[in-house]
Order: C-alpha cells, then structure tokens, then sequence
C-alpha cells in the first residue's frame, strides 16, 4: 500500500525521458511502449544492424496501428519521433530511467550497468534480465540503491505484466519509481523479492526441462505444442514459446537457473535447447528454431 501510494506520487511527473540499452527483441519493444505513451526514449545498441531491426519493428507495430485506424499518420511519426536511435553514449545525460537490455551474460551487463551510473547520473537504472540476481548485478555499481530489476515479457507490446524486483540494496524511491513507470505504461507491475529467475522464471525453466524431456523421450514438437496450448489455452506451447524467446537467451536463462538451483533446475545431458543455440538457429530472429519461420 505504501508502495503504490509513493508510486501514485510520482506517477507522470517523474519518469520523461528513457534511456534503453541494447535494440534487440526485448530493448526495440520497450522502446516502442515507452514512446507510445509519450515518453521520449534514446535506444542504444553497439550494432548497427540491431538497432535498424528494433526501430523497424516499431514502425511495423505502429504502420498496423495506422492500419486499423487507432492512430492517425501524423501520431505514428510523432511516436517514431520520440525514439532517438544512436550507437553513442552522449544522449543519455538527460535521462530519467535507464533499462539495461543487452544480452543475458552477467560479464557483459556488469560492464554496462557500471558505464550507465556514470552516463546517467540522474537516472535510476533498471535490468530487464530474465534470470540474473539483481543483488549480484548491484555489485558493479556504486549507487546500488539507485538500481533494481524491470522485466518485461516477449512480446512487450502485447504482455500486460511486468515484475519489478527489490535488490537488497534498492532504495523505497527507486522501487515507486519503477512502479510508477510501468503505471505510466499500462501495464500491470508485481513487486517480487529477488533470486534467480524471480517468480516467472521460476515457473518457465522447468516447464522447459519438462519439454526438453518429452522431446528426448520420442515426443513429437507439433503434438506437445498443440496440446500444451489448447489444454491450457495459451496462445502457444513450449517450442514455439522457445522459438519466439531465442534459443540463446533461453539456453543461457536455463544455464543461471542451474547454477542457482543445482539440486531442482539440473542441467540436462541433451539439452535441445542449446543444440539449436550452438547451431545459431536463435529462433524467430534468426529464421530458424525448432520451426522454419519466413
Ligand atoms: P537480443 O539478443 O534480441 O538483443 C540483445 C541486444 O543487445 C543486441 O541487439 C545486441 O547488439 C545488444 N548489445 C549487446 N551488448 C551490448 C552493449 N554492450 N551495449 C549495447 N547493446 C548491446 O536479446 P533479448 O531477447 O532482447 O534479451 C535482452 C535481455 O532481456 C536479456 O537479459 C534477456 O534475458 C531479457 N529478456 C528476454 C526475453 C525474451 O523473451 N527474449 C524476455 C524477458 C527478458
């Protein structure tokens, strides 16, 4: 209650100016949600290609707006306006809230985290990791109460709930900002304490080693897709669910699991999951999963 009382005072004064680092899957879509609700947002990646493809899946998700006749023309560029795509570091000064969305490798993330403190001294700064402790994460930074976790689910645009995640050293006002931005998104925020994989993530790895197992047992990709979703009426099952992830990111989330929960999150000796991630087949983004995607 004090929580969302504390959010509710900051909500849409606070959090104006978003700075998201790393234009993948997960940075492009927070992107796009961000500047939907009329934030402005500088998206940062270390690869050119990256960030063309997360802008242009924020001018396709917006071109169907149009589309549909929720936005007029005028309001897609307005939105595309918003988001200032760059590979430098310069244009965070001015930043709010900073989401760290780079690759699920505790190396690589340490690095940015500890860049972003010193770049965004105003901001407090945020990690979309799927699976790692933001405890552990704090460590590279020296104002670890400025940080915490907020992770969002794939597809962004369409998953209503984000976690927001209290490291031990997250500060009551860095967790109500949090909150209130993702207020300020739409979007339905859970506070949850933090660990390997939060509470989400607790609950998908071992549906992941349960496939895994079917699958090296003789099971048949289509049939427990088919019946995990229509059973359970999800808008998908396992393997596609991996496909629509990337098989890099899910092999490294199982890889974290494992190593935080040795005796319940084993990893397993044929591990499909990372067959397909050393082959490069990552999935939707790549082309190639556990399905063909055009
Ligand atoms: P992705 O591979 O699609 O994108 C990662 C991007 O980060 C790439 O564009 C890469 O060029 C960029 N990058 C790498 N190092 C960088 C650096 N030093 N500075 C700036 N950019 C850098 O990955 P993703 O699926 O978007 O995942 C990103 C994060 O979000 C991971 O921590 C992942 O665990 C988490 N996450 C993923 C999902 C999902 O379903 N894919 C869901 C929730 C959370």
């Amino acid at each position: 209650k004090k929580l969302a009382k504390q959010a509710k005072a900051y909500s849409d004064s606070d959090i104006n100016e978003v700075g998201v680092i790393g234009a993948g899957i997960m940075g492009g879509g927070i992107a796009y949600v961000t500047a939907d609700r009329g934030m402005s947002v500088v998206l940062k990646d270390i690869n050119k290609a990256g960030l063309a493809l997360g802008l242009s899946e924020a001018n396709k998700l917006l071109a169907k707006q149009v589309e549909k006749r929720r936005k007029t023309p005028i309001e897609m560029g307005n939105t595309l306006n918003r988001i200032v795509p760059t590979l430098h570091n310069a244009p965070l000064a001015s930043t709010d809230l900073v989401i760290e969305a780079v690759v699920e490798n505790p190396v690589v993330k340490a690095k940015v985290l500890a860049e972003l403190e010193e770049l965004a001294p105003n901001a407090i700064i945020a990690s979309n990791t799927s699976t790692l402790e933001i405890s552990g994460l704090a460590k590279s930074l020296k104002r670890p109460e400025n940080f915490c976790g907020i992770h969002f689910f794939n597809p962004v645009h369409k998953m209503p709930l984000v976690e927001v995640i209290k490291g031990e050293k997250t500060s009551d006002e860095t967790l109500a900002k949090a909150v209130s931005y993702v207020n300020k998104l739409g979007k339905t925020p859970i506070v949850v304490n933090d660990c390997a994989g939060f509470l989400v993530n607790r609950c998908l790895t071992p549906y992941f080693h349960a496939f895994n197992q079917l699958m090296t047992d003789g099971g048949q990709l289509a049939v427990i897709d088919k019946v995990m979703s229509k059973g359970f009426g999800w808008p998908m099952g396992p393997a596609l669910l991996l496909d629509v992830i990337g098989l890099d990111t899910a092999a490294h989330c199982i890889d974290v699991m494992a190593e935080a929960f040795p005796e319940r999150m084993y990893k397993p000796e044929i591990n499909l999951i990372q067959t397909l991630a050393d082959r490069k087949d990552f999935g939707q983004k790549t082309g190639q999963g556990f399905y063909r995607h055009s």
